[in-house]
């Protein structure tokens, strides 16, 4: 199925309209595709490939580059530039570039090809090429690399159907006004920020793009510029309440707010400032949310993700209650490794490794990940709800659960905590207090530091492997 190309159709419907506002700049739809002509012509000149990389900031560069390879038959490969050489290498061979455009700033001494600073690419004379006309909705736009949070990242393939159909499940549920401008402080690089240019696109929407989340800067601009929605994960959200004084404009509709589960008290605490909160939950692999929380049931329903979004179903699998599901917005494979997609879906459905609960009136709450859950004498637990219940100690800094195997109870919950160095007795007699017995860590482990993904993630499974080696 084919569409006419996105960015033309909106500089023939909008021409005017902003497209894209920086600190700095801004860019109409007209504009924006003049510029993403441009780029693709200099793009052209370096490389015949499809796949080109992109290793940028969230600039008005960065975003004119997406757009120029995303309608001129190109896929962006996105690349976060939190991961180390090495493993920016990996990711570049995976995915066979020659050619991966670097943000200057960004630039590392030991890169050489196929990396290319932005400004040596600025510099060429190359003629400026049309853009495509029409956009084959099955074609890949996007390779994003997952956050490897549970082994090795895996590049998923985002075509621009699914993209289009996440959109369109987006603004059915939280409605679409011809005054909405989004603000994108998520990185370009993940779904949560490449999401934001692509509905600015398919909804002819001013995008909001600021280089890096600052908290004071960001709440600036929800103040006194009409922002209408905000995406965030719980930390920015955190962030952005530890100093709200003035109430946002008021044209402000919402924060979109996924990523991880979030703590209650900030559900609470945005209540309370009169934040509207949406909840939402997905993944690389669906392009964004697929189910969301309208603000209306924050608190009635707290904690719950909400409902399936208008194009997605889900159910539970039986015995274990992994979340499966449905969704044109999911994508069709991983690149390169087509059978570990293959393993996750199971008749059309697709087996999210999450484990989920719904209450009585249909409301989905996210239990945790179905590979972190342990299992101590028949009882499941989630590391979460251990690791929510110690963090209020101001002694710790961060905990993290995993399961240590045990003759008798098959496992039990064994905490990694990095803080002040408190007794093992004390720390069980406090877990008493709010924990059924078995999720009380048998031991608490004083650690430095945790191995960590790009984006933050604390990788499990190599805690849970230091015990293997005991
Ligand atoms: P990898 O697949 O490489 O292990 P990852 O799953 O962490 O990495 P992402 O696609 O960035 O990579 O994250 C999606 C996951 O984040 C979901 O599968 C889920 O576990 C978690 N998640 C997202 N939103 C929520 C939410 N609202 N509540 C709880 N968990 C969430
Ligand atoms: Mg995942």
């Amino acid at each position: 199925m084919q569409t006419q190309n996105w960015l033309l159709k909106q500089a023939s419907l909008k021409p005017n309209t902003p497209a894209v506002i920086t600190e700095k700049q801004s860019l109409t739809f007209a504009q924006l595709a003049k510029l993403a002509a441009k780029k693709a012509g200099q793009i052209a000149q370096m490389t015949q490939k499809r796949r080109v990389g992109l290793l940028g900031d969230n600039s008005l560069t960065t975003y004119v580059l997406a757009l120029a390879l995303l309608f001129s038959k190109k896929t962006i490969v996105w690349l976060n530039f939190r991961l180390s050489t090495a493993e920016l290498l990996a990711q570049v061979s995976d995915s066979q570039l020659d050619l991966c455009l670097v943000t200057d700033e960004l630039w590392r001494s030991e890169f050489t090809e196929p990396f290319i600073p932005y400004s040596k690419l600025e510099a060429s004379k190359a003629p400026a090429k049309e853009l495509m006309e029409t956009v084959e909705l099955d074609a890949i736009a996007s390779i994003m690399y997952t956050s490897g949070t549970t082994g090795q990242a895996k590049g998923v393939l985002q075509s621009f159907g699914n993209h289009f159909y996440s959109a369109v499940a987006s603004a059915l549920n939280l409605g679409l006004s011809a005054n909405d401008q989004w603000l994108c402080a998520v990185p370009l690089f993940h779904i949560s920020g490449f999401s934001i240019l692509m509905r600015g696109l398919i909804y002819g929407m001013t995008v909001r793009l600021v280089k890096r989340f600052e908290p004071r800067s960001v709440e600036t601009l929800l103040v006194s510029e009409p922002v209408t929605i905000i995406s965030a994960v719980p930390y920015m959200l955190q962030e952005l309440l530890k100093q709200h004084v003035t109430p946002y404009n008021p044209k402000f509709r919402l924060v979109l707010l996924g990523g991880s589960s979030a703590p209650k008290e900030l559900l609470l605490a945005s209540k309370k400032a009169q934040i509207n909160v949406v909840q939402c939950y997905g993944m690389t692999e669906t392009c964004s949310q697929v189910v969301a929380l309208s603000s209306e049931y924050a608190l009635a329903k707290l904690g719950s993700v909400g409902k399936p979004l208008f194009t997605t179903q889900v159910k539970l699998a039986p015995t274990t209650n992994e979340l499966l599901l449905k969704s044109p917005a999911l994508v069709s494979g991983y690149l390169n490794h087509p059978e570990l997609f293959a393993k996750k879906l199971d008749a059309g459905w697709y087996h999210t490794g999450d484990v989920a609960h719904f209450d009585h009136d249909g409301f989905l709450y996210i239990d945790g990940r179905l590979d972190e859950m342990l299992v101590s004498g028949g009882e499941n637990i989630f590391p979460q709800e251990i690791e929510q219940c110690y963090r209020k100690l101001p002694e710790i800094a961060e905990i993290i659960v995993v399961g240590r195997p045990d003759p008798i109870w098959g496992e039990v919950p064994v905490a990694f905590v990095r803080g002040q160095k408190l007794a093992q007795a004390a720390l069980r007699t406090y877990g008493e207090k709010y924990l059924a017995h078995y999720k009380i860590p048998k031991e608490f482990i004083w650690v430095k530091d945790f191995p960590k993904t790009a984006s933050g993630k604390v990788k499990r499974y190599l805690l849970k492997g230091s015990f293997l080696n005991e």
